[in-house]
């Protein structure tokens, strides 16, 4: 047998192999709040790894522009009935390589350069392939924003409804990155009805509370719907399209693929099927309530301690957090909990500086660290250590907390394992 089918990566790149190896111990020893992270199965994990990666093509399946495809569409076909299955909808493109690739799909399908688009505001949580100027979708669209009401953090209707009456937008999207409470989808249809837009629901982050039935579905109220198929839906970096829509399916196959993208990710689909079943499960229900319940759990913790939720609480995995009336920036909040092996990060959060250093919210996620088996006792004791550090780094005085919250993290991390060695 040749070295190059036989060799592993530690023989072949150290360098390489050397990172793979501290990344996987770093994901063992930290616990993981980034709201937009997860863990896969070992399932998923062998369907990334797999020589299917080798295989190309392009189109659909039965209808490839290369042979040896059976086994790939077995694959893609899976996924797409799992995923019509799960969210109830009767169309799905499973191929976009990420979430913001999905949304390129639906604007190839939806829109012209120039035409008007009115999304979340980033700085109330939004994302930035919704209309950021820095991204396609705000340099090839017109974008404008729609935001939260000032005393009560949750997306203001009425002025959203006054807004779209002015704006006129071709299409309303809902969904973010950083927006802790549950949307109303049903309101937000009627508002595009009511203005002549198409009404996009991005679920990227609530896709799996949407797949557990703990967060309501944006079907039958959106024309259109992407999601990624990383964050609650505990499945590898991809997007998904879904829509009831059959007029619009048909030039969203090819919006898809050749609109936007080439050849598909073979083995990825494989992940997206296995992680699609898995979500199908009453074992993956009971996951999304667990992560409602110690989201609920951290954010009154936190609050109890002093510390101000943005918008008072969370009805999904999220909790953000302003430490403006502490006097520390985001940054230095992520900085000292990362000391302490905690990974969050620093997020923008309603009216705040458009600096990124300046930034005055954290985003706290639950997902990943309820997949290691955490629960409610469990969120009161990161709940404390979070408030903890957030007061000695406004102290300036560290090291102590520090190394405590260290030693406690670890036991926690023992406690909780996640892949066998
Ligand atoms: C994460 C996210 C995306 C982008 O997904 P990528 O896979 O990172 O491109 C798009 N929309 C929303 C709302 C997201 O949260």
């Amino acid at each position: 047998m040749s070295a190059h089918f036989s060799d592993t990566v530690a023989t072949v790149d150290p360098l390489v192999a050397e990172a793979l190896v501290n990344e996987r111990q770093r994901q063992e020893d930290q616990i993981e709040l980034i709201a937009s992270e997860n863990i896969v199965s070992r399932a998923v994990l062998d369907a990334l790894g797999h020589a299917m990666t080798n295989k190309t093509l392009e189109g659909y399946p039965g209808n490839r522009f290369h042979g040896g495809g059976q086994y790939v569409d077995v694959v893609e076909q899976a996924a797409i009935d799992r995923a019509k299955e799960l969210f109830g909808c009767e169309y799905a493109n499973v191929q976009p390589h990420s979430g913001s690739q999905a949304n390129l799909g639906v604007f190839f399908l939806l829109l012209k350069p120039g035409d008007k688009v009115l999304s979340l505001d980033l700085a109330a949580g939004g994302h930035l392939s919704h209309g950021l100027k820095a991204n396609l979708s705000g340099r090839w669209f017109e974008p404008h924003h729609y935001g939260v009401d000032a005393t009560t953090e949750v997306i203001d209707y009425d002025e959203l409804e006054k807004l779209a009456e002015e704006v006129k937008p071709k299409l309303l999207i809902t969904g973010g990155s950083a927006y802790p409470r549950e949307i109303d989808f049903e309101r937000m249809g009627q508002i595009a009805k009511k203005v002549g837009a198409y009404f996009h629901v991005d679920m990227a982050h609530i896709a799996g509370l949407v797949a557990a039935g703990v967060h309501p579905s944006p079907f039958p109220h959106a024309d259109i719907v992407t999601c990624t198929t990383t964050k609650t839906l505990r499945g590898p970096r991809g997007g998904l399209i879904l829509t009831n829509n059959e007029e619009w399916f048909k030039k969203l196959q090819s919006a898809v693929f050749p609109g936007v993208q080439g050849s598909i990710h073979s083995q990825v689909l494989a992940g997206k099927a296995v992680c699609l079943a898995e979500a199908l499960t009453d074992e993956f229900k009971a996951y999304g309530a667990q992560v409602k319940a110690n989201a609920a759990k951290l954010a009154d913790t936190l609050q109890t301690r002093g510390i101000r939720i943005v918008s008072g609480g969370t009805d999904t995995h999220i909790v953000l957090l302003d430490l403006s009336p502490k006097g520390i920036t985001g940054k230095r909040a992520e900085t000292v909990l990362e000391k302490a092996n905690i990974t969050a990060n620093k997020n923008a959060i309603p009216n705040d500086s458009p600096r990124p250093p300046e930034w005055v919210g954290l985003r706290l996620g639950v997902s990943a660290a309820t997949t290691r088996g955490m629960k409610e006792d469990e969120f009161v004791q990161l709940g404390e250590m979070i408030a903890d550090l957030i007061e000695a780094e406004a102290a300036e005085d560290t090291d102590a907390t520090i190394e405590r919250c260290k030693a406690q993290v670890a036991k926690l991390c023992a406690a909780f394992p996640t892949y066998a060695a």
